[in-house]
């Protein structure tokens, strides 16, 4: 299909001027398909990832829908939109308010979430908010304190679907729902579609128009993806000699699996003289903020996040992500490769694989549909007695001992069958890491059970 150019979708002057005005030409594809239903008032059901150009697609039938609509004061509440994090939702709030710089009468868009001092949000909304962007449990906070009546929502969007139930707020949309008109439009948002997604859609909406991003070559990013095999104690130093040797001017998003992880990363590599910082949830929103400030203005160079706290980050062209840790979940493989290689950049994704990794990698692979060659990088090749053991070398079992942490008596020397028995840790591992994903979602459902 030859290109399209926005003003060929039905939108007003005003923002055609806000697209051109901040260089957006051509509608991606999810921008193509989803905005024509939207303006017509039907339900949408967008799969889709961040990268795609999902936050603009609902954006501006959002400003359309209040172009069109009468002033009110105080002001009531059109546009809802719900999203999992804090800092997706700092993004979608400037999307929204970024298009509608500069209007004579502009709408009137609030940003709330948790995590910080309600007041200055109640202050915020005094006088009423045309469109809201939340999270959810500040959402009901703001509406038990009487600071924002949801009553006269036009059009609820769920963006990112999936990591809102993933995080938990499978009860909270439930009560908000029950606050919304009946009679209302519904987008949802999401990259993965596991079944508790599907059943949330099926409940929401109302004969859904689905927009797919259809996997064309020029629709999907262009990453690619280098799996490093590495010791565990290797890692930092081989992030350090990635980023030295070959991406000295590059920005790089690093994911570690927990908190203390990011720490002592960033920590090393700070002391090794690179400008790095950990991110992760247990900071403060003010240093959180001024952390992803340095790094759009490039004077970070180097994020360690995690997961949760990583999510939605939006950063133009970061070109390279590195998994120091591999993630839980396939899902959040898919995730974390997609901050890079956004809207027609090209990306670079490369997962460390340690030998107690190897399966779960492998794990990941199956699920993403895709293989990843094996490299090992000079100087950092895995040490020989961690790889697929001969009979006979009594030492693999301290080895992987010494890397996996939580692994405790791996191998006794001398107990005979290292081999079989070096096998069988790995699937263990690949067990383990399997588990440890299904409680995480099962711990979620648990804490929600009132879905
Ligand atoms: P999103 O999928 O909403 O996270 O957006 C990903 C990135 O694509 C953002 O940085 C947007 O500014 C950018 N973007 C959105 N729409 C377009 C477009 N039509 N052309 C070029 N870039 C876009």
């Amino acid at each position: 299909t030859p290109p399209m150019s926005f003003a060929a979708l039905a939108l007003s002057p005003a923002l055609l001027n806000a697209l051109s005005a901040h260089g957006l030409e051509t509608p991606t594809p999810i921008q193509r398909d989803a905005i024509p239903p939207m303006l017509a008032g039907r339900d949408v059901l967008a799969c889709a990832q961040t990268g795609s150009g999902k936050t603009v697609a609902y954006a501006l039938p959002l400003l359309q829908q209040w172009l069109g609509s009468q002033r009110s004061s105080p002001r009531r509440l059109q546009g809802l939109v719900l999203v999992p994090t804090r800092e997706l939702a700092d993004q979608v709030g400037e999307t929204l308010s970024g298009l509608a710089e500069g209007w004579m009468s502009a709408p009137k868009v609030a940003v709330v979430y948790g995590g910080v001092s309600i007041n200055p949000q109640m202050m915020a909304l005094r006088g009423g908010a045309d469109i809201v962007v939340a999270t959810p449990g500040r959402l009901l906070d703001l509406v038990e304190h009487n600071a924002l009546h949801l009553h006269t929502t036009q059009t609820l969007v769920l963006d990112e679907a999936d990591r809102l139930l993933d995080l938990g707020f499978a009860e909270e949309l439930q009560r908000i729902l029950a606050l919304l008109p009946a009679r209302r439009q519904n987008l949802l948002c999401s990259a993965t579609f596991p079944p508790a997604v599907d059943e949330m859609a099926a409940h929401i909406l109302h004969k859904p128009v689905r927009v797919e991003v259809p996997a064309e070559p020029e629709s999907r990013p262009d990453i690619t993806q280098h799996a490093i095999e590495v010791d565990a104690d290797r890692r930092t130093m081989l992030l350090k000699h990635l980023i030295e040797t070959r991406h000295a001017e590059d920005r790089v998003l690093v994911f570690a699996a927990t908190k203390y992880a990011t720490e002592l990363v960033a920590h090393k590599l700070h002391r090794a003289g690179l400008h790095a910082a950990a991110f992760h949830g247990e900071l403060s929103q003010g240093t959180r903020r001024a952390t992803l400030a340095a790094f759009k203005a490039s004077e970070l160079q180097v994020v360690v996040a995690t997961d949760v706290a990583a999510r939605g980050i939006d950063i133009a062209r970061l070109p390279v992500v590195v998994n120091y840790d591999l993630p839980r979940s396939p899902a959040d493989h898919v995730h974390r490769i997609g901050r890079t290689g956004r809207a027609g950049e090209s990306g670079i994704a490369y997962s460390f694989i340690t030998p107690e990794m190897e399966g779960h990698f492998r794990l990941i692979e199956k699920r993403q549909g895709q293989r990843v060659p094996r490299e090992q990088i000079e100087g950092f090749e895995p040490s020989p007695r961690a790889q697929a053991a001969a009979p006979g070398d009594a030492e693999v079992g301290e080895h992987v001992e010494a890397h996996a942490g939580e692994q405790k008596g791996v191998h006794v020397p001398g107990t005979g069958g290292i081999k079989g028995h070096r096998k069988s840790k790995k699937d263990k591992l690949r067990e383990a890491a399997a588990l440890q994903a299904e409680q995480t979602a099962a711990q979620t459902l648990r804490k929600n059970p009132g879905k």
